[in-house]
């Protein structure tokens, strides 16, 4: 018989979408030997790519989300991931100058929306409906709406991606391996990477991260025999050749969002309540008119051109039925942890969280361990 020899790593990562591309480029900064696997052939071809490319700050998770408490962490988790991308990568914006306005439809509701973001860092500038105007010229604006301006950027996902999968190029203790058709655990740090003409590699690592989205709960199912509690929302958007000069986003429940990513236009709406499997592909007709309709009550969309489509949206316990998740790491079997943050934006906040986890449990010897790390090892008894 033909055996063949594993290959081994410290760290093999499930998915190549922004999570699985950021965590491995942040391990490889600690020295790890780290695999990425990916089921499609080109990289990042799922939410990553398809989403409305809003890099967040909070204006909307820190108004939207009802519990308070869960409202400010989201936010803080958007904060930390914006200030980390647009230090890093400031190319990926859009365009620097272009305004963001946060709308929100009853202005007497403006006191809980700065409150809030006060608690939580999140930038807001109040301003008049006159000031609206000036900025949303083209806009149909109500004196009734609260006006803020927000520093909410759109990105190019697509770029941030590029750039991030040319730092990890550049290393030797890297790789990765896409068009893997089927992953078989062989045991708790061993498994087969199946790729589409049945040839395969067995890879062994001390960690597994499953950073695959949708395709998380079905590798668990079929795998380890557990069940997570991962619901998978789908939602429709909108691309339009350029509707306005600048952003604007409605924050209330079920409204819409609609942030330019160049010459080009995407509609998304602030709902994800249809959950599903995760298999269908069909565009919904009556979610893509009620995105029509939600947009033109901000915008006359007679005569443009309009291309719509659809992305899922992954929740790890969601209690409610569509506001964003406040995102955590999870572990349900030791040493193998599931990251699938809520928000892109989030990605930077759980793979740090990741990567001190990661080196924390690795316990290299080079550099001294402070007294807290052994803090538990030499715990004698309780004052
Ligand atoms: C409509 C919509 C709009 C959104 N807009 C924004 C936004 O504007 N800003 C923002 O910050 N967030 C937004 N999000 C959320 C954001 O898209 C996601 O949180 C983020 O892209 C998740 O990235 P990820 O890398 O964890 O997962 P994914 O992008 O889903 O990547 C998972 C990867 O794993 C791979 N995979 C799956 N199963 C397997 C398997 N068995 N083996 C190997 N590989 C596998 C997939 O092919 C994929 O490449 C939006 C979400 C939706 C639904």
């Amino acid at each position: 018989m033909n055996i063949m020899k594993a290959k081994k790593f410290d760290v093999v990562i499930i998915g190549a979408g922004i999570t699985g591309l950021l965590l491995q480029f942040k391990l490889l900064e600690i020295g790890c030997r780290v695999l990425l696997i990916e089921k499609n052939a080109v990289l990042a071809k799922g939410p990553s790519t398809n989403c409305e490319g809003i890099l967040h700050r909070g204006v909307y998770h820190g108004y939207a989300i009802d519990n308070i408490e869960e409202a400010i962490s989201v936010a803080r988790k958007c904060n930390y991931g914006y200030e980390q991308i647009l230090s890093k990568y400031p190319q990926v914006v859009e365009e620097m100058l272009l305004e963001t306005v946060a709308i929100i439809q009853d202005k007497t509701n403006t006191s809980k929306a700065t409150e809030r973001w006060d608690k939580a860092g999140v930038w807001h500038e109040t301003i008049s409906y006159e000031h609206a105007q000036r900025i949303l010229p083209e806009a149909k604006l109500s004196e009734d709406f609260g006006f803020f301006k927000a520093k909410e950027k759109s990105i190019n996902t697509r770029l941030l991606l590029h750039l991030i999968q040319n730092q990890i190029k550049g290393s030797s203790n890297a790789e990765i391996l896409n068009g893997v058709t089927d992953i078989k655990f062989i045991d708790k740090n061993s498994l087969a990477a199946i790729m589409a003409n049945g040839e395969y590699e067995i890879v062994e690592s001390d960690f597994v991260v499953y950073a695959s989205g949708k395709g998380t709960k079905a590798i668990f199912e079929r795998e380890h025999k557990m069940s997570l509690p991962i619901k998978i929302f789908k939602a429709h958007l909108l691309t339009t050749s350029r509707l306005c000069k600048n952003n604007i986003y409605c924050l209330d429940e079920g409204q819409v969002t609609i942030f330019h990513h160049s010459d080009k236009t995407i509609v998304g709406m602030t709902k994800y309540n249809k959950e599903c499997t995760g298999d269908d592909i069909e565009i919904d007709p009556e979610a893509v008119d009620e995105l029509l309709s939600k947009t033109s009550n901000y915008l006359d969309i007679k005569g443009a051109y309009i291309k719509p489509y659809w992305c899922h949206k992954v929740d790890y316990g969601q209690n409610g039925l569509y506001h964003s998740l406040d995102t955590q790491l999870h572990e349900p079997i030791p040493n193998h942890f599931v990251a699938l943050p809520g928000k892109l934006t989030e990605a930077p906040w759980i793979c740090d969280h990741l990567v001190r986890e990661i080196f924390t449990r690795m316990n290299r010897s080079d550099i001294a361990q402070r007294p807290c790390d052994k803090f538990f090892e030499t715990l004698k008894s309780k004052v």
